[in-house]
């Protein structure tokens, strides 16, 4: 498959390169050049998950990677579930929270890491992250056990839940988690001196996992396909998405599959108050405004960093515009969400109660309505308890783990601190 950078059309890369390099010139995002079709749609849908997605991702990659490897990647990536709930009349939850981490992320993370695995198999790699919380969780789990991959995750002290800590500083092998002694900004400053220094950038061949990576995206493209799959046969061509948006690379994804040929009728970008994009679909004025905290913290985000592939899709006539809203849904109604839904025997949380308030605003007795649950609800335990007034108990997996113990390193935020500890470990 060939991309090519969207702020610099001339700069052409194979899929393997795009995922080792992740950004182009100019920080640009790699767009595929082509956006295959798929003929017999409901053929397609007609098998499992597994064997669908690598046929999906086939498409795309199938000049890189031969059928069975793809098989064997995606078996190892993909080894939850996600189903669709039924919540009331036309409205239904798609579940992508089933994963280790208990977040959507888990699938491109665990995709993403398969594709390096494959595609670094002659040397050794190290991936550099810094973390406020959830992305090293996904990034922990996903690279966990991959023989050639060491992980390094830097998280500032005392600025995590003790939960997120024992998610992904339990496990130890190729997974070193390292507490720095200050904040989460200096953690991030430590990567970029990190790729700064030749001795640990070219020496420990070092890569971010960044969300940006075309993995990631195509990884997320399978399960749209999974969730029309569940819907009942005759309601799939009236199916209306409402997608819980931060960095738009979730509906992103949904947009390929679209443009695949999967029946999809038209997406909500549903918001919390960084609301950039819905202000931008009404007003055709770009003017991010200073983020916001919110109950739905994995969507503070004014500037996403995947909108001008949104852009480029509808650009370039895969997607028409109109088949795009937007809506910002404020803590208020949030909360309220939530409750609602727990009223309708449903629990959840605060990211899918944004993307289920803004698709009730909007759906018609005609249609089919799909929220996507991107988190588990003791993900966001506090925040449902003091909503709901009820406890939230822990899956099996979050419980083991709390009892486990804490194998990280402590660093101050001295760059040569870190050197040194990176050449000691992985050297
Ligand atoms: C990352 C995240 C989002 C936002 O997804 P994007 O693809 O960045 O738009 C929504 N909900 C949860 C729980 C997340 O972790």
């Amino acid at each position: 498959m060939e991309l090519f950078n969207l702020k610099d059309p001339s700069e052409v890369v194979t899929f393997s390169q795009a995922v080792q390099q992740g950004l182009g010139r100019q920080q640009g995002l790699f767009f595929p050049k082509n956006i295959p079709t798929i003929d017999d749609i409901d053929s397609l849908l007609a098998k499992p998950f597994n064997e669908r997605s690598a046929e999906i991702l086939g498409q795309f990659i199938g000049d890189e990677v031969d059928a069975e490897t793809l098989q064997t990647m995606v078996n190892n990536a993909f080894q939850f579930p996600a189903p669709v709930a039924h919540i009331a009349d036309n409205v239904y939850s798609l579940e992508l929270f089933h994963g280790p981490t208990l977040a959507f992320k888990d699938f491109g993370a665990r995709f993403m890491a398969q594709c390096l695995a494959q595609f670094s198999k002659k040397e050794k790699i190290t991936i550099l992250t810094a973390t406020s919380g959830d992305t090293g969780a996904a990034v922990a789990h996903a690279f966990y056990g991959i023989s050639n991959i060491d992980v390094v995750i830097l998280y500032p002290k005392g600025m995590i839940s003790s939960l997120q800590e024992k998610l992904f500083c339990t496990l130890g092998g190729n997974i070193h988690t390292v507490e720095i002694d200050d904040d989460f900004d200096s953690c991030q400053q430590l990567v970029k001196d990190a790729f700064d220094a030749p001795e640990i950038r070219d020496g420990l061949h070092l890569n971010s996992a960044n969300s940006i990576n075309i993995s990631r995206l195509l990884a997320q493209v399978c399960y749209y396909f999974e969730a029309i799959a569940q819907l009942p046969a005759e309601k799939r061509a009236d199916a209306v998405i409402s997608v819980p948006s931060g960095n738009f690379g979730n509906l992103t994804a949904a947009m390929i599959a679209k443009a695949m040929g999967l029946p999809i009728k038209r997406f909500i970008a549903a918001t919390n108050a960084n609301d950039t994009v819905p202000r931008y679909l009404k007003t055709g004025e770009w003017q991010p405004n200073k983020t916001v905290a919110t109950m739905s913290n994995a969507m503070d985000v004014s500037a996403p960093n995947n909108w001008p592939r949104i852009e480029a899709l509808i650009e370039f006539g895969y997607i028409d515009k109109a088949s795009l809203t937007g809506d910002t849904v404020d803590e208020d109604y949030t909360q309220m969400a939530v409750k609602h839904l727990n009223d309708l025997g449903y629990l959840s949380e605060p990211h899918a109660g944004v993307a289920y308030k803004a698709l009730k605003r909007s759906i018609e007795d005609d249609e089919v309505g799909l929220f996507l649950g991107t988190a588990h609800p003791a993900k966001f335990k506090e925040t449902v308890e003091n909503i709901l007034g009820t406890p939230v108990a822990l899956p099996k997996e979050l419980a083991e783990c709390a009892n486990k113990a804490l194998l990280s390193s402590q660093l101050d935020s001295q760059f040569e601190s870190l050197k040194a500890y990176m050449l000691k470990t992985l050297g």
